[in-house]
């Protein structure tokens, strides 16, 4: 079975340390616009060095720009022949991105299963969002608190070293989170009304996120 979901929360809310929780149980690729954008950042190109400045200044990249991105990006994906579904985590992140995707997956055949929405609050985000570190090369999520390395400024996987992300500074997370309050937060509503939305409180440690996940994901396969 083809499993399609979209992760929805704040920045913070565990979207991405849930969907690598979850994705390998399900072979499931893990889309995140963000790391798309990060990609494009460490690749040098004047593109880069354009996104490098909204997305320090917590801004939302340009709907179409963000758009053509994600949907190369899932074309690609798709085409594999281990394809099994995706865990989007970042995108959609505005109505007419929502929009977007539903006329993207139609042309590509594919349909949306679920979209799980990770509640969180602004206190519990800026204090998880200020000791995140990821690994430079996977890209694994760690929390000096909650989730510590092994060995402090190492990947356990691989051995690359963890970096902090420059936009995960105070201000810059309190701004995001206002970003996400007026322009995500209507795709609630808009996936209610497709009657595809689950939600749990993410004010919680990453363990028992990631199970809330993993019950909401279970009763979905065995529909
Ligand atoms: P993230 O890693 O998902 O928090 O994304 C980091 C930053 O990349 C965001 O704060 C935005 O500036 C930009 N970005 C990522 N995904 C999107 C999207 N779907 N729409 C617009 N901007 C995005």
């Amino acid at each position: 079975m083809v499993l399609n979901l979209i992760f929805l929360g704040p920045p913070g809310a565990g979207k991405g340390t849930v969907a690598q929780a979850v994705m390998s149980e399900y072979t499931l690729v893990q889309i995140s616009t963000g790391d798309l954008v990060r990609a494009e950042i460490a690749s040098g190109s004047k593109l880069g060095a354009e996104l490098a400045e909204v997305i320090n200044k917590g801004q939302l990249v340009e709907d179409n720009l963000i758009g053509q991105m994600f949907e190369n990006y899932l074309k690609e994906k798709i085409s594999s022949p281990s394809f099994n579904g995706f865990i989007l985590d970042g995108f959609p992140r505005t109505i007419p991105q929502a929009d977007m995707l539903k006329n993207i997956l139609s042309k590509l055949g594919q349909k949306l299963n679920a979209v799980i929405y990770i509640e969180s609050s602004k206190e519990s985000v800026v204090t998880r969002l200020s000791s995140r570190w990821t690994c430079e090369k996977c890209k694994k999520v760690y929390n000096t608190v909650s989730l510590k390395p092994k060995v402090e400024g190492v990947c356990d996987i691989d051995g690359a070293k963890l970096i902090q992300r420059d936009d995960d500074k105070p201000q810059t997370i309190a701004k995001r989170y206002d970003v996400f309050l007026e322009k995500t937060l209507p795709l609630i509503n808009y996936y209610e009304n497709e009657k595809i939305l689950f939600k749990y409180d993410g004010n919680v440690p990453p363990k028992p996120s990631i199970e809330e996940a993993k019950k909401i994901i279970k009763s979905l396969v065995l529909d």
